[in-house]
């Protein structure tokens, strides 16, 4: 069923949310995709939940990233030798005071330097994709307040 109600939804969701960001086995790292390696995961299992068989025959999620090298001539595109794949979360801290204070900067990449310039990360569902996601999201968050930190106690 496609159109479920909201509340109907929300009575679907296991007692343990797999989008909870407590994974059960936390050895999520970034990137995820780097270099030669430009699907995560590797082992065919979902990299959220580890409990789901993920790819055909069975259902997934993939977010796919990337660029195509164009031939505009011929209206065709495709992965290639020439392109790198990167998909960044960057925080910029504010400015100090003083033009000479050195703002804080934070990146945290999910694809690094992927040959050919596309990859993917695949899930069982859109819950452990959300899963992961929150995971990236909140790894960000904890290095942003180890750098104020660090901004803070530095001159110690
Ligand atoms: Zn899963």
């Amino acid at each position: 069923m496609m159109n479920k109600k909201k509340s109907e939804l929300s009575n679907d969701r296991p007692d343990s949310d797999p989008s909870s960001r407590d994974r059960p086995d936390s050895t999520v790292e970034y990137p995820l995709v780097q270099g030669q390696v430009s699907v995560y995961p590797k082992d065919g299992v979902c990299p959220w939940c580890r409990l789901q068989p993920i790819l055909e025959p069975n259902s997934f999620v993939v977010l796919s990233g990337g660029g195509l090298l164009m031939n505009r001539k011929e209206k065709v595109g495709g992965p290639s030798r020439k392109i790198d794949g990167f998909l960044d979360l960057t925080w910029h801290e504010a400015h100090g005071d003083s033009c000479e204070d050195e703002a804080g900067k934070c990146i945290l990449p999910m694809a690094q330097n992927v040959f050919g310039g596309q990859f993917g990360v695949i899930c069982c569902s859109v819950q452990c994709l959300r899963g992961i996601l929150n995971h990236w999201l909140d790894t960000m968050e904890r290095e942003i307040d180890g750098t104020k930190n660090e901004a803070v106690h530095g001159d110690m």
